[in-house]
């Protein structure tokens, strides 16, 4: 197959443009394992590379997806050999390397991780990075000592990927979740999740006080801006906050009120260059913890035909839950 089916974001005078198109082989860049790509994810990220909305694409032209499960085709790493079923996330695939919206994808073999026994290659991107994103959150506040009887935790932009998996996480865990969502319409879906409330996310978007009553022991946030401010200061005394996201805003208006008069910790998260003990460790968590009639209820599928369309939806937060992109 010395030419195969890819979208690839190209740069021009009045800005990016992405196409469905044949990508050669022999352009592809280094690394020591071919994957022939099975299934990728439409991650928030995503839609920033196929829209050109951000710049996150650092090289051109760019094959954009920043997530794949697949088969090794062939491999110079002494961890993989042909046939072996891999997943990757992040790492820079899809903004610096040539990423996975692509029948095959050549990687540094030190950035795959086994496709859980557990997981069909379908499961897997149905969690994708998002929801891998959702579980180093989780694991990160275990971390600190939260548990169910601390109180309730919270989720930001819960309707949302990360969101989504993490009130499925979070409620299977024990938690009384609190879900914000500005879609009351999902409250529903949200409830299928697990969440035991949901609230309105325009209680917390706007500017708020240093400090405000306190609402919950912790909580995910993939939002940012006033409303992680607002998580912040209605967190109870001793708690934590995991962060890992920016859809309302990269900036974070807030005071050190909350962490030097109640102790709370703001927890960084971060999966793109995420040590492999720790991926290893989440996608264990997530083949163990993650309810699979969740998993499927929060999930679509779009073919890769399909996906620069959906790139604009996802920004526009009119996607639900995940997406699946079926490339083979
Ligand atoms: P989604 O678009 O699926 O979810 C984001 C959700 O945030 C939306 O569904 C919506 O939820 C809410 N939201 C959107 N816009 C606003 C707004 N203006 N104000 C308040 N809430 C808003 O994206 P993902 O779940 O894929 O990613 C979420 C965030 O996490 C992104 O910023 C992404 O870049 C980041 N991320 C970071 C990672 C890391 O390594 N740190 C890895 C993966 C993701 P609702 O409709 O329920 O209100």
């Amino acid at each position: 197959m010395a030419g195969f089916r890819a979208v690839v974001v190209t740069k021009g005078e009045t800005g990016t443009k992405a196409e469905l198109t044949t990508f050669d082989e022999a352009d592809l860049m280094d690394g020591d394992v071919t994957v022939r790509v099975s299934h990728s994810t439409l991650n928030y990220k995503d839609g920033l590379a196929l829209t050109g909305k951000a710049p996150v694409v650092r090289r051109f032209p760019m094959i954009p997806g920043i997530d794949f499960a697949g088969i090794v085709e062939t491999s110079a790493h002494p961890d993989f050999k042909p046939g072996d079923a891999v997943l990757l996330n992040g790492w820079g695939t899809g903004e610096t390397h040539l990423g996975a919206y692509a029948e095959k994808s050549r990687v540094k073999g030190d950035w795959l991780v086994p496709l859980p026994k557990d997981l069909s290659a379908a499961e897997a991107m149905a969690i994708g990075t998002a929801g891998y994103t959702a579980m180093l959150c989780v694991m990160a506040l275990e971390r600190h000592g939260l548990t169910p009887d601390r109180g309730p935790v919270i989720v930001t932009g819960a309707a949302g990927g990360v969101g989504s998996v993490a009130t499925a996480l979070l409620a299977k865990l024990g938690f009384h979740v609190i879900a914000s969502t500005g879609r009351p319409q999902e409250a529903d879906y949200l409830k299928g999740l697990g969440a035991a409330e949901i609230i309105d996310r325009a209680e917390l978007s706007s500017p708020g006080k240093p400090l405000a009553k306190e609402r919950w022991a912790g909580g995910i946030d993939s939002v940012g801006s006033h409303t992680l401010a607002n998580v912040l200061a209605m967190t109870r005394y001793g708690g934590a906050v995991a962060a890992c996201g920016l859809a309302q805003g990269m900036d974070l208006p807030t005071s050190v009120a909350p962490f030097i008069l109640r102790g709370v910790s703001l927890l960084g998260v971060d999966s793109v260059m995420a040590p492999k003990a720790l991926r290893l460790e989440a996608w264990s968590r997530l083949a163990r913890d993650l309810d699979r009639a969740k998993l499927a209820a929060l999930t679509s599928t779009v073919p890769l035909e399909q996906v620069i369309e959906a790139g604009s939806s996802i920004l526009d937060g009119r996607i639900r839950g995940r997406v699946v992109v079926t490339i083979a």
